[in-house]
């Protein structure tokens, strides 16, 4: 057997390398790329011919054959090449990455789904009804409905009309399940931009004509007009006749940004995220990789998705932390879609009000060109900011909205103007204990309080999903119905809120409550439309959207996000806070804000209230230098768990006994993780920091290889960690 008829197949699966196959003797030689079908154990698979020629195998090696090669799309290079580099970075299996690319890999090669309508057939000799006549009445007028959709449009029971397909008075027609859109009209005059509007335009559609990689910073307050300016951009790309990615951080904001770009374009993008349908994903995947879908709006998992021809990727609200992904592949899509960037030659815009330290760190690096919009448009000023001192407001127990809240949220109600509260806490109360023991309910399975859900009439665990009815007795000293909630969350709140402003429309808004873009994008509709007065919110409320008449933003507890040992604490606090504030008086009214705080001299709550955005970013930046944290270090977690307790620490001392040192690089740990126990399972924490110029990957292969881990016990990588729980 010779070498030539080997290949590499990689299969979308949690393995680390490719397969070696026979290539069989089909029509045309396989090449890199190829989608293929395979033999795999008792089944068959698809998988994609991947790079490289297998060593030759010993002659009494059982090869299996491709079975074909299927009629999609191949793989690009710079694709295969994205999965081999984020496998080789984040240490996950090369087939895990190729499973990110190919969420839907049947769908690539099967023909697309196809639906019956209905149009009229030959109604002669059909013994007419009142209902058969007004079904052919409504096909007649509505051609192209589905048997449902004719049922419901003609007020019958699916049974009549497939009665009449059946008498031939109907007849049915196979099309395509999802007809693709028309595509975006590039040619649409946008708004007219303002001059430093218009300079950041050109200056990123010249990035998106040079069809080369680079990595343009696009900063301005909320407001200001970013989607506006990358709008010119995306006109560029679809000048050109090549595709777009917009990422956006959260489902959430996928809807308002839908509509918009429908607006601007007359058309509408294709959404890819995690709540939609099978058939539409499927179709979606489908017109990704033969190009038919010009704009994709998306979540994080559309950075992987097997475009034809991408010319240009938007990273929305790009110091996001909702695009790491923390499950799976752990990764950051922010930064891998520079990485794709760089590997498919094509710009990447970064917007965002508020920068995260390393973006702003490789301008300063000039490795990262800055668009920069200072000002809102049409000179709406920025809101005022206003702490309330809470160590001087004398609040009943179990209420949280002060008294200079309260007055504000008043007068704005009286005016006609929206007001939200925000507080960055699902649920009713995040901690329930008996009053008479002191006794606190835990999640059964995690280190963490349960938190109370009045709406879902249950107690939940944030972490693992485990919910649970409030028990009638405490299970520590029996006492019956003495359990008080503590603390608030968005649920308390709007009741709060509903006793201060009783004839105030309240809605809450937090990620279980709305958690569609449709439904989301009903609850925004109806803000916009003023059916509502207050709104009570969570993270969910505070990104992106833009309310005319939203004058007044309260922040509950401003100083929520600062404690504990996470290093970006201090600068996710107040992208949050400088998100949440930019809701206020974006249109003609101004706004105001006022953030209680028990410590009003921290340093974040201090430059929020000066609006001193450089201050706070220069002493942070310092700060992390300092400390060697990034983007001036490295770090890299490993977290090491498993059911048993003493297992877990020996396997995590094991490590750490066999950790790199020296030459900028150090390990800390192991240490209990802050979350010690979660679904079940105990977990060590061990932080690798490393200089810059260190390769922290290849260094935390060599030291995985050295230990060897008993089977009961886990361990993660993750590179640049998000999460220090
Ligand atoms: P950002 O993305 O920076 O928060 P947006 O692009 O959402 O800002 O703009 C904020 C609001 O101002 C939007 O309603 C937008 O349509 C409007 N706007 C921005 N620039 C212009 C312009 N040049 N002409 C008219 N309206 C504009
Ligand atoms: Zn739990």
């Amino acid at each position: 057997m010779t070498p030539a008829d080997l290949i590499h197949v990689l299969l979308p699966l949690p393995l680390a390398e490719p397969f070696t196959y026979r290539a069989g003797h089909g029509e045309r030689a396989l090449a890199p790329g190829d989608i293929v079908e395979v033999p795999i154990g008792n089944r068959i698979s698809l998988g994609v011919v991947w790079d490289g020629t297998p060593a030759p195998l010993p002659e009494k090696a059982k090869l299996k054959d491709v079975i074909r090669r299927c009629d999609a799309p191949p793989i690009q290079l710079q694709l295969r090449k994205l999965v081999d580099w984020v496998a080789g970075y984040t240490l996950n299996p090369t087939g895990a990455v190729l499973k990110m690319c190919l969420p839907e890999p049947r769908a690539l090669v099967e023909p697309p789904p196809l639906r019956a309508v209905l149009r009229i057939g030959d109604a002669a000799g059909v013994k007419m009804s009142e209902q058969r006549e007004r079904v052919l009445e409504t096909a007649r007028e509505q051609p192209g409905m589905s048997v449902s959709e004719l049922a419901e449009a003609a007020a019958v029971s699916q049974a009549v009309v497939r009665k009449l397909v059946e008498l031939g008075a109907l007849q049915a027609d196979q099309v395509p399940a999802f007809r693709p859109p028309p595509p975006p009209d590039w040619q649409r005059a946008g708004r007219k931009l303002n001059t430093l509007q218009a300079e950041a335009a050109a200056a990123l559609r010249s990035a998106t004509e040079a069809r080369d990689f680079s990595v343009t910073l696009l900063e301005g307050v909320t407001g200001a007009g970013k989607t506006e300016v990358y709008y010119e951009a995306v006109a560029a790309a679809l000048q050109m006749g090549r595709q777009v990615l917009v990422l956006l951080p959260e489902i959430a904001l996928t809807q308002q940004s839908l509509d918009r770009f429908e607006q601007r374009f007359g058309a509408p993008a294709w959404a890819w995220h995690s709540e939609m349908a099978e058939g539409r994903r499927a179709a979606t995947l489908r017109a990704i990789s033969r190009g038919e879908a010009k704009v994709v709006i998306g979540a994080r998992s559309a950075l992987f998705l097997p475009y034809a021809d991408l010319g240009l990727v938007v990273v929305d609200e790009e110091h996001d932390g909702s695009y790491k992904q923390e499950e799976g592949v752990i990764y950051n899509a922010r930064d891998m879609a520079v990485v794709r960037a760089k590997l498919e030659g094509i710009p990447v815009v970064l917007a965002s009000a508020t920068p995260s330290l390393e973006s702003l760190h490789n301008v300063a690096r000039r490795r990262y060109a800055h668009a920069v919009l200072p000002e809102r448009h049409n000179a709406a000023s920025l809101p005022a900011i206003q702490i309330v001192d809470m160590r001087k407001e004398k609040l009943p127990a179990q209420r949280f909205i002060s008294a200079p809240l309260a007055a504000a949220m008043t007068q704005t109600i009286a005016a006609g103007e929206q007001g939200m509260l925000f507080l960055n806490r699902r649920g009713y109360a995040p901690l329930t204990l008996c009053g008479a023991c002191g006794h606190r309910l835990q999640c059964p399975n995690c280190a963490a309080w349960l938190v109370e859900h009045k709406r879902h009439g249950n107690l939940q665990c944030h972490h693992c999903g485990h919910q649970q009815r409030l028990p009638k007795h405490c299970p520590a000293c029996e006492a019956e119905d003495k359990f008080k909630a503590c603390g608030p969350g968005v649920e308390r709140l709007a009741e709060e809120a509903a006793i201060l402003f009783p004839d105030a429309r309240l809605a809450v808004m937090a990620s279980d409550t709305a958690n569609s873009p449709k439904q989301i994008g009903e609850m925004l509709e109806r803000m916009e439309r003023r059916q509502i007065d207050i709104l009570v919110g969570t993270q969910i409320v505070a990104k992106g959207h833009h309310f005319p008449l939203l004058t007044l933003v309260g922040v509950i507890d401003a100083d929520l996000g600062l404690a504990g040992g996470d290093p970006r604490a201090a600068e996710r606090t107040h992208q949050l806070l400088t998100q949440v504030a930019g809701r206020a008086g974006r249109a003609a009214h101004p706004g105001r804000v006022l953030l209680q705080s028990f410590d009003p001299g921290h340093p974040v709550i201090a430059a929020l209230s000066r609006h001193d955005t450089a201050g706070f970013l220069a002493a942070e930046m310092a700060e992390r230098q300092r400390a060697g944290m990034p983007p001036f270090g490295r770090l890299a977690a490993v977290i090491v768990s498993g059911a048993d307790q003493a297992e877990v620490e020996q396997a995590a001392r094991a490590l750490a006994r066999s950790a790199p040192r020296g030459d900028g690089l150090s390990v800390l740990g192991p240490a209990p993780a802050p979350l010690h126990y979660l679904r079940g399972r105990f977990r060590e924490r061990l932080l690798l920091k490393a200089d810059r110029e260190i390769d922290v990957p290849a260094a935390l292969r060599e030291w995985m290889s050295k230990t060897k881990l008993p089977s009961g016990v886990k361990r993660t990588v993750d590179i640049d960690p998000y999460s220090f729980l």
